[in-house]
């Protein structure tokens, strides 16, 4: 089954804070298995997601720990401000990506 460009953020930015483990790991002295594979799965999970995404998820990356977090109970839980009713109506009827008005986080909603 193919995944969306939602999935596949989700999925890359789990890889990334893998990554992330793996670099301090790494700063501590430890030999690291598996790293390049990672690393591998990381360029291609990026190279089909959408640019202007990508562009954007790298962005919020560069600054904060997590660049696209879930909304539960119309919170984002990245800064944990309440969303605007009609964005939260919007976020559940597709798979599109919202942005939070407080942090700038990608949104997604969690059923
Ligand atoms: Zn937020």
């Amino acid at each position: 089954m193919a995944m969306n460009d939602l999935e596949r953020l989700v999925s890359l930015q789990d890889l990334d804070l893998m990554i992330q483990e793996a670099d301090e790991v790494a700063k501590l002295g430890f030999a690291m298995t598996g790293y390049a594979e990672l690393q591998k799965a990381r360029e291609e999970l990026a190279m089909q997601i959408r640019k202007p995404l990508l562009s954007r998820y790298e962005r919020l990356r560069a600054k904060l720990k997590r660049a696209i977090v879930p909304v539960k109970n119309d919170i984002c839980l990245g800064c944990f401000l309440r969303q605007p009713t009609s964005l939260a109506a919007r976020g559940r009827e597709d798979e599109q990506i919202f942005t939070c008005e407080n942090c700038g986080r990608m949104l997604y909603w969690l059923d």
